[in-house]
């Protein structure tokens, strides 16, 4: 039985945003949201997505739609439901639309008509409450095929792609062709980069948009340094006293929260000390995010005692692998990532930990990660795809510098002057040795970090991404 839910998320006031943008943008920002509002007079605005929460999608959707509301619009978030067998579908296409086989299984007629099934049955449920005056924004692989019903009861449809790949080959051409008879009626596409466009869209509707951060979401929002070891002692990621200081912040309605669940961590020894300097990569756990890479990499160059003040150590933090609804492979990356880690020696094992984060409640989930980011004296990407990476900019924003690979919207947030860039995202050595230059040169870790914050609040902050959002819907709804 198929049931799509609905996440209710708080309005958050845009006038908010001016203290970072400044007067300019924000005077656009109120112009873009004053014609917006007349445009959906009478229209609901839904965005349909696969999961309410983990991932870069859902963390977008809990902020934007915040302030959508606030513009007067009246907006809502739909979550789709699918059985196991979907969801593995889903993960293979997605995989594929990165290039890589994923489970190595078919994208068949079987695989077609399951996915048709699925999505027709989200579809109807969808459809007793959207109506035919509505718009509605659809993100990624795994709702493409309600575009069908959803454009024959009459609403506009945009379907949004929110992954990609810069190269061609042939699992990428199964993917697209699998997708590909659900979106011709789309009255509009979105990619994040000109390159993830298929060949077969690039004459259509088509619309880049970057994701962005919101710097005051609980994921981003200012913490200071008493409170970011608070958060993370109590977390369990650092050493120190539980009791300490309060280890509270400021949920996205406002209210105060308080850290109450720890993580689940695996960890040779004791928590690390606040005053070691930290690598960090926070993602999903998902194998193109090469979790194990990094691992490895920071074991043979940066784990050192030459290295820095000897002292560095690594955490690697993803979700609890169950709270993910729509990433089925979660479990068994960690599996391998825990593997990889007890193959180390003892000396390095003790230098590394691999953090799972309560899923419980979404915002002392993001606080958490906002903590780490901000702690942390590297942050790393070492994808060897990667759609945008949203955990790219949230770690810039922090004041970091970024060591990534040259792969997918990575090269879009990081230059030369925010980072570390790698060619070959399979270099495990050059990364290693990035980590370890760093280290070794606070000073410069922390320029390319400043740098870094600056570049995010130029141009990955939310007022951009509504302005291109609102343009896109005046369009699709003139025409
Ligand atoms: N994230 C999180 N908690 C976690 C792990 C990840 O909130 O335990 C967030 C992360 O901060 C980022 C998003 O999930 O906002 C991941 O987005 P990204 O674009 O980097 O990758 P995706 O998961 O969409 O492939």
């Amino acid at each position: 039985m198929i049931t799509v839910s609905e996440v209710e998320v708080p309005e958050l006031p845009l006038q908010r945003l001016e203290s970072v943008i400044g007067v300019d943008r924000m005077k656009r920002l109120m112009s873009a949201a004053d014609s917006a509002q007349h445009l959906f007079a009478g229209r609901t605005l839904w965005n349909v997505n696969s999961t309410a929460t983990g991932g870069g999608v859902a963390e977008m959707l809990q902020v934007l739609v915040g302030y959508t509301r606030s513009a007067g619009i009246g907006v809502r978030w739909a979550v789709i439901a699918g059985d196991p067998e979907f969801f593995a579908i889903t993960k293979r296409i997605h995989n594929q639309i990165h290039g890589d086989p994923g489970d190595g299984g078919a994208l068949d007629t079987a695989q077609a008509a399951h996915y048709t099934e699925v999505t027709s049955a989200n579809a109807r449920m969808l459809l007793e409450r959207v109506r035919s005056e509505d718009v509605v924004l659809l993100h990624d692989p795994q709702t493409a095929g309600l575009v069908p019903a959803l454009r024959a009861a009459g609403a506009k449809v945009v379907w949004r792609c929110h992954i990609g790949s810069d190269l061609e080959n042939r699992y990428t051409q199964a993917a697209w062709s699998f997708l590909r008879p659900h979106l011709a009626g789309a009255d509009a596409m979105v990619f994040s980069r000109a390159e993830y466009v298929p060949p077969w869209l690039r004459d259509g509707s088509v619309s880049i948009i970057h994701p962005s951060i919101d710097p005051f979401s609980p994921k981003n929002q200012e913490l200071d340094d008493k409170t970011v070891k608070a958060i993370l002692v109590r977390a369990g990621l650092l050493a120190g006293n539980k009791g300490s200081s309060p280890a509270t912040f400021t949920r996205r309605d406002g209210s105060t929260g308080q850290i109450l669940r720890p993580a689940d961590i695996v960890r040779a020894g004791p928590p690390p000390d606040p005053g070691a300097p930290m690598v960090l990569q926070v993602s999903r756990w998902d194998r193109l995010k090469d979790m194990i890479g990094v691992m490895k990499g920071f074991a043979a160059h940066a784990a050192s005692p030459h290295v820095g003040k000897g002292d560095a150590n690594l955490a690697l933090v993803g979700p609890r692998v169950a709270g993910v609804a729509d990433d089925p492979e979660g479990g068994e990356v960690l599996a391998e990532c825990v593997d990889a880690w007890q193959m180390l020696p003892t000396e390095i094992r003790e230098r590394i930990q691999l953090v799972c984060l309560p899923m419980d409640d979404v915002d002392e989930n993001a606080v958490i990660v906002n903590a780490v980011q901000r702690h942390a004296q590297i942050i790393t990407q070492k994808s060897l795809a990667e759609g945008f990476g949203l955990t790219v900019a949230e770690g810039m924003w922090k004041g970091r510098p970024l060591v990534g690979s040259a792969v997918g919207g990575i090269q879009d947030q990081v230059t030369n002057e925010c980072g570390i860039l790698l060619e070959d995202p399979f270099d495990l050595d050059t990364f290693g040795r990035g980590l370890a230059r760093l280290l070794d040169d606070p000073e410069e870790a922390q320029r390319l970090g400043a740098n870094a914050r600056q570049r995010v609040q130029e141009n990955f902050v939310g007022d951009r991404h509504l302005l291109e959002y609102a343009e896109l819907f005046e369009a699709v709804v003139g025409a």
